[in-house]
């Protein structure tokens, strides 16, 4: 693997978990074989040992790093150095953006652009260390559902590897999605239904054949890759900001942020404080929303979900429990905007910042002048947005609804 080798041997050794801990029950197990969720059927977290690394794993350690998420190498799950795929993901720009916040009457703004990522969205980060990892611990063929982007970098990130990949979508994917699996070589099965319908297919296939199901939160190590935009934000800001407006399908970028923040506290770079965590969802598919009004601690699936936003058509997630406690634990909030919003907002990003985002990214900004209303977000808070993908993906797609 030459990518490896290019950016393995200029970073320290990672010492590798020293254990999985079931998110429910917090029951440990051990993290050097493959594992999918925990005996109670939850989410396995990965844990590391953080006070062997206080003091020598700092900020200021990261300078002269490899640009790419492997220089957070210490908290990742990768012990070997040759098995650390790269093809550049992550250390994406962080965008000051004052037109935009002057229109939304809020102090300060920025986008955080992940459709600069190899395969143009950020699923890349939790899918390059999710294959990775399957990787070394053996695993031989890998299968995931997808609404779309989470096979485009599934595709890749196995096609680096020399792994086989399965891919199963819902059959309205965006086209751009399909035409980049299909050239990376992964096998695709289309599907008349939604991501969920897609990941009950996986399930029996993986039972059958014995592949390894990357499913969001059934295996440990997505939420690793996707954590790294904690650490990334507080190395590229020297803070945190006072709010984070993040659009939720699964929820791992939501909860990888959060744990990472929890583990940057162990470490000693932060203290207990914590941005305010807002979920940004589709009027057509809103579990959280509705389960986050109602008060409650998990969310029930919702039917019929419509939407374009690809990444925001999921109707039910197994790690929901985990980002209700983080919405309300960090006094942050969850709010749904409409697709006819997501695209004016898409292009006033656009007009206002040289970005082109992705519906889900038009939908944090949606978001942002309904949490001012809503009184959950004030006009002096230095607000961070997530662009989780490229406008390019979405080509040919339109909004639902009116
Ligand atoms: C998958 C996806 C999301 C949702 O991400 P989760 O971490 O699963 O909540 C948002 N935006 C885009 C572009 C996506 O591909």
């Amino acid at each position: 693997m030459n990518a490896s080798r290019r950016t393995g041997p200029s970073l320290p050794p990672s010492p590798g978990a020293v254990h999985l801990e079931c998110s429910s029950t917090g029951r440990t197990s051990p993290s050097e074989r493959l594992a999918g969720l925990s005996e109670a059927g939850r989410p396995l977290l990965v844990r590391y040992d953080l006070d062997a690394l206080k003091g020598r794993f700092t900020p200021a350690s990261l300078a002269g790093r490899p640009p790419t998420l492997w220089r957070y190498a210490e908290v990742l799950p990768v012990r070997d150095p040759l098995r650390r795929i790269t093809l550049g993901e992550g250390f994406t720009p962080l965008i000051d953006s004052p037109r935009l916040a002057r229109s939304m009457g809020v102090r300060r703004l920025w986008i955080k652009d992940e459709g600069q990522n190899p395969t143009g969205s950020f699923k890349d980060r939790g899918l390059c260390i999710a294959v990775s990892r399957a990787w070394e611990l053996g695993a031989k063929e890998l299968a995931i559902p997808s609404a779309g982007n989470a096979a485009s970098a599934s595709a890749a990130y196995g096609a680096a590897a020399g792994l086989p990949v399965h891919v199963v979508l819902p059959r309205d994917v965006p086209a751009p999605i399909l035409a980049e699996i299909g050239a990376l070589g992964a096998s695709v099965q289309l599907l008349d239904g939604v991501i969920s319908d897609c990941g009950k297919v996986v399930r029996r296939n993986c039972d059958e054949h014995g592949w390894w199901d990357l499913s969001t939160l059934k295996e440990p190590y997505r939420v690793e890759g996707k954590k790294t935009m904690g650490y990334e934000l507080f190395e590229q800001m020297g803070r945190l900001p006072d709010a984070v407006v993040y659009p939720t399908g699964g929820g791992t970028g939501l909860i990888g942020m959060w744990k990472a923040f929890a583990e940057m506290e162990q470490l000693g770079w932060i203290g207990p404080e914590r941005p305010k965590m807002f979920a940004v969802q589709a009027e057509g598919c809103a579990p959280m929303v509705r389960a986050w009004e109602e008060g409650e601690e998990e969310a029930r699936a919702w039917t019929d979900p419509a939407t374009y936003a690809s990444g925001l058509r999921v109707p039910g997630a197994v790690g929901d429990f985990l980002i209700l406690r983080a919405l309300r634990e960090s006094e942050g909030g969850a709010v749904a905007v409409s697709d006819q919003d997501m695209a004016r907002w898409v292009e006033a990003i656009g007009a206002a910042t040289g970005v082109f985002a992705a519906p889900e990214g038009g939908a944090t900004a949606a978001a942002v002048p309904k949490l001012r209303d809503m009184g959950l977000l004030g006009g002096g808070e230095e607000v961070l947005l997530f662009n989780t993908g490229s406008g390019l993906k979405y080509v040919g797609m339109e909004p639902e609804g009116t």
